[in-house]
């Protein structure tokens, strides 16, 4: 049996398919937009679009890491270009959010990940630590969780160190008996490695893994490897 205590888990791609999740959740957007605001629908789907995420990201530098908040900047600006008033725009920039806030949690979970999330829950203190901004108990699997910790609430995106060590304090365990698994080398084993946790790739797409500093300790393909891989840690 390993000595690890807890598991941080990282959300997209390595529990669902985030593209095909965003995908369908900025469909369910547009298609509100077009029902309800369609000026503020050809402003979105514009070049103009662009310019106004640029200058909602330079007027609040210190929410940069926090995708709701931006995204419904942007949809506030768009529209109150479409002829709004503010009022009348922030209420709808609100519920336009909140129809894609609504598919962004709406994931299909990989195969087994509900089963295993269940199996380790049962042996270890589980968080989640991710760069964006789905929601676990929306996401309807936040029963196995301890807490969760983000990019927006901790103003950083991993592989920052920042990451780690909020999500080390906040479950009050050491580096130590740690273990980090997520898909992506950068993100979440480099990140891992340099905070001094254990690290476990989910190589889901069988791709080759480079050496040096993002090595991890263990590499799994299919999520219901992970239980045996975090024993034999
Ligand atoms: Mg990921």
């Amino acid at each position: 049996m390993s000595d690890i205590q807890l598991v941080t888990f990282d959300l997209d791609n390595t529990l669902w398919d985030v593209m095909k999740t965003i995908v369908r959740a900025e469909k369910m957007l547009r298609a509100w937009m077009s029902e309800n605001t369609p000026r503020a629908l050809d402003i979105y789907l514009s070049d103009a679009a662009s310019r106004i995420r640029e200058e909602v990201v330079a007027q609040y530098p210190e929410q940069r890491f926090d995708l709701s908040f931006l995204r419904t900047q942007v949809l506030f600006h768009c529209m109150r270009e479409s002829g709004l008033s503010d009022a009348r725009a922030e209420a709808a920039a609100q519920q336009a959010f909140e129809v894609f806030f609504v598919g962004r949690n709406d994931v299909a979970l990989f195969d087994n990940a509900r089963s295993v999330l269940a199996e380790l829950s049962a042996s270890y203190t589980l968080f989640a630590l991710t760069n964006g901004n789905a929601n676990i108990d929306r996401a309807g699997i936040g029963e196995f969780f301890s807490g969760a910790v983000s990019s927006a609430d901790v103003g950083a995106s991993k592989p920052d160190l920042l990451m780690f060590t909020t999500v080390l304090d906040r479950a009050g365990v050491g580096a130590d008996r740690a273990v980090h698994i997520g898909d992506h080398l950068s993100d979440d084993i480099l990140g891992a490695n340099q905070a001094g946790m254990r690290s476990i790739w989910f190589n889901h797409r069988g791709e080759f893994s480079n050496d040096g500093e993002s090595q991890p300790t263990a590499e799994v393909h299919e999520l219901d490897q992970l239980p045996n891989a975090i024993a034999a840690l």
